[in-house]
């Protein structure tokens, strides 16, 4: 299973293609240019713009600023941590370098990043601005003007992209089930237990509001919903055993009022998706999903999306 890991996937291809841009990897001086004899000093403020740049980078890619220096290297590194092995794994190519953030030169200690806990703002500082002269200003974060914006909706989408998933994750689960079960699927999440989900391992949870998903069973198939669409500005999201993934739009979405989007489902849209909605997106628009109140299929709670194999 691989439930979670679809965010360092994401990033992982928007990396690939940074990569394949760039030819200049890491701390590498520049291409043709001998290293230049540095004073410790100076040394220590190209590292510290450097650093910035990692960070103000990890942004461009992510819509938020990273958790922690430590956050930042794992993230740049593309390291994600595998509940099999109980180990932190590089998905990095075997002979790609390193990125490294490394310390202060001056003082051989870490520059000190701190984050808000909305992961939009930061500073950074050197760890002993005396040692430079107390000339050397507190770093923040860069005003990005509309590109801020571009970040905001890889972020928006990668989030929803991450939603859609688990659903297909949970979906084929179920279709596992059903082929050992003579076609029935399952009652609910929990019948899935233990032999396709370890009692050990969470069911996952909608990434944008940290909820169940919603599991419907009905005589030949189910649904699975997203159990907060509008987190991802979406009247619904969610999984039918017939048609696939399916994304509703609210009806008045600037592009087109036709209000029905799904990408994946070929066949006819299903025509519960907004039955009332025209005027107030902010109601619950999707009655199939709200009738049944959560079966409470994970007890145990799930915090972190991101961190399972
Ligand atoms: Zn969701």
């Amino acid at each position: 299973m691989t439930l979670g890991l679809v965010g360092y996937l994401f990033m992982l291809l928007a990396f690939s293609a940074a990569w394949a841009e760039s030819p200049v990897q890491g701390s590498q001086p520049a291409v043709n240019k001998p290293q230049e004899k540095l004073s410790e000093r100076a040394a220590g403020l190209r590292a510290y713009a450097r650093l910035q740049a990692l960070i103000e980078y990890y942004f461009m890619e992510n819509g938020f600023y990273p958790a922690s220096l430590e956050a930042l290297e794992a993230g740049l590194n593309m390291r994600v941590f595998s509940a099999e092995t109980k180990k932190t794994v590089s998905l990095l190519p075997k002979d790609a370098p390193m990125v490294t953030l490394g310390n202060d030169p001056v003082t051989g200690k870490p520059f000190v990043y701190t984050v808000s806990s909305d992961g939009r703002s930061y500073t950074l500082s050197l760890p002993e601005p005396k040692k430079y002269g107390n000339d050397v200003p507190e770093l923040c974060q860069v005003d990005w003007g509309w590109l801020a914006v571009a970040a905001e909706g890889k972020r928006v989408r990668r989030i929803t992209a991450n939603c859609a998933h688990n659903l297909e994750e949970l979906a084929a689960l179920c279709e596992f089930y059903a082929k050992d079960h003579k076609k029935a699927f399952p009652p609910n999440f929990e019948a899935l237990r233990p032999q396709y989900m370890p009692e050990k391992v969470r069911f996952p949870r909608c990434p944008a509001c940290n909820l169940e998903y919603v599991y419907e069973f009905r005589r030949g198939g189910y649904t699975i919903a997203c159990p907060d669409p509008h987190k991802h500005g979406l009247a619904g999201l969610k999984y039918d055993s017939e048609k696939g993934l399916m994304y509703a739009e609210f009806p008045n979405a600037q592009a087109q009022p036709k209000a029905k989007e799904q990408p994946n489902a070929q066949a006819q849209p299903k025509a519960k998706e907004q039955p009332d909605a025209q005027t107030q997106p902010k109601a619950k628009e999707q009655p199939d999903a709200q009738t049944q109140p959560k079966a409470k299929e994970q007890p145990d709670a799930q915090t972190q999306p991101r961190t399972k194999e």
